[in-house]
């Protein structure tokens, strides 16, 4: 049994990591018949595009999916530990789980992993407390799991495997993706900013990128499968490279001579954006006008005690360069409100960087302590009152500039990807090159097509439209 260790996270060295590939002769294929899974994903792009690996491994067991918890004899569930919000969800769904083994199917296989299994004090709880789980495994060895699932189909004691670092990179682990024409594509495992009030360091380990010929090997199968879109992902993607001797925008340029119709990139930390890489976002013909970049804070004094190693103007000079060179982009962004010892100037700060880069979406959160990280030793002198009062007031604004951005489209045409129906007859869903929502009317089914369509109506945080 392998054990989760934050302290030595902490101590890791820049080892070379050894780099594989998935052997599917190692895979016993279909050792059961008629059985059902049944995955919950919760968290980032990076969780749903680990389930997607999750989906296909099991599926090569024989498993089939199914979306009714009472029915599956396997249940999955893909953590988040970001905040204590997704801790608290999670342990409120083992509880359902629970109920279903133990009234409905005692042979129920239930499976924890993700980021809330690389966590020691998790690991820990779940032996004592949930001793009716039958495997944790972590984020470093999703390719493990098959294994784990043919012993615990054998013997039903607790199961735990779980690698304190990623220690391989393991190329060509099957995916059963979402959706067939988008694409999520990791390039750089882990991040190594540390960030002080941040878990995914210790969760997700240090920064690893892949070989630039195999994600562009896999771009380019994307390409010939029919996707139209691939995001590139990283829990900080432009540090991608800088382990191999290589660069963001230097990949960038690659995928760009790929061809794929449009390609996105997240999450990018301000500190690591290049001039190179905001050249590259010019002159692509394929990367959409869109992009995300956390901030966090406007203030100087928060932004220091968070270790983002940015200034509030050294964002503000990133996003007038990024605007300089894509007229129009639609920039998105993550702020934290409430962080320890932040006070009404610190917060107003954050309120006048909104009114200056005015930014087309943001997702804001009340600042919540993650055991064992620098900022839970920082005494909080914000209370949950004066917090909400804040998010309110930020939400508000953000609200403000998302409407205002979205107007600028009514009567505009503009270009989408349909990636399903809605409910309502007629009418599509998808999303423009800025990456806004876009409910699309349209007689013909449009569905996995990039079309025009005329915006007729705006709203905050979508555009209704004709296809034309
Ligand atoms: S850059 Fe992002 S993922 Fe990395 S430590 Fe900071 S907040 Fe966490």
């Amino acid at each position: 049994m392998k054990l989760p260790n934050y302290s030595e996270a902490k101590k890791r060295i820049k080892e070379d990591v050894i780099r594989t590939c998935f052997d599917p002769t190692d895979l016993i294929e279909n050792i059961v018949v008629n059985k059902y899974y049944y995955i919950k994903t919760f968290g980032c792009q990076m969780n749903e595009h680990d389930s997607e690996n999750i989906s296909a491994l099991v599926e090569k067991l024989g498993f089939i999916k199914t979306d009714d918890l009472k029915k599956a004899d396997l249940v999955i569930i893909n953590t988040c530990s970001i905040r204590e919000n997704a801790h608290n969800k999670t342990f409120g769904f083992l509880g359902e789980i629970k109920y279903v083994k133990e009234t409905i199917n005692p042979n129920m296989i239930v499976a924890l992993g993700g980021c809330m299994s690389q966590e020691e004090g998790v690991v820990k709880t779940i032996q004592d407390k949930y001793k009716w789980l039958n495997i944790v495994f972590g984020t470093h060895n999703i390719y493990d799991l098959p294994y784990l699932i043919e012993k615990s189909l054998k013997d039903p004691t607790q199961q735990i495997e779980v690698l304190t670092k990623q220690e391989k990179i393991v190329e060509n682990i099957p995916v059963k993706r979402d959706s067939k024409y988008q694409a999520y594509v990791n390039i750089i495992y882990g991040c190594d900013k540390f960030c002080t009030y941040c878990i995914v360091p210790f969760t997700r380990g240090k920064e690893l990128s892949r070989k630039e010929e195999d994600i562009l090997e896999e771009i380019r199968n994307l390409k010939k499968e029919g996707y139209k879109e691939v995001t590139l992902l990283g829990q900080n993607v432009n540090a991608y490279g800088k382990d191999i001797n290589s660069s963001l925008a230097k990949l960038l340029k690659e995928v760009d001579k790929i061809g794929i119709e449009r390609v996105k990139f997240m999450t990018s930390h301000p500190w690591d954006f290049t001039d190179e890489l905001v050249e590259v976002l010019g002159s692509s013909k394929n990367i959409m006008p869109f992009l995300h970049l956390p901030v966090q804070s406007g203030s100087n004094e928060v932004l220091r005690k968070m270790g983002r190693r940015y200034t509030k103007e050294a964002y503000l000079e990133l996003v007038n360069k990024i605007k300089a060179k894509v007229p129009g982009i639609a920039l998105t962004t993550d702020i934290i409100v409430g962080f320890p010892t932040e006070t009404e100037e610190d917060f107003n700060e954050t309120l006048d960087l909104v009114d200056k880069v005015e930014f087309s979406g943001a997702y804001t959160f009340i600042y919540s302590p993650r055991e064992n990280t620098v900022a839970a030793t920082f005494e909080n002198t914000v209370s949950n009152k004066e917090a909400k009062r804040r998010l309110y007031l930020l939400n508000d604004k953000i609200n403000y500039y998302s409407l205002k951005d979205n107007k600028k489209y009514q009567d505009k045409v503009v270009k989408a990807l349909i990636l399903s129906e809605s409910k309502n007859k007629n009418i599509y869903q998808g999303y423009t090159e800025h990456n806004k929502v876009i409910n699309v009317e349209s007689k013909e089914n449009i569905i996995g097509q990039i079309v025009d369509v005329k915006v007729t109506e705006v709203k905050t945080w979508s555009l209704n439209g004709i296809k034309i």
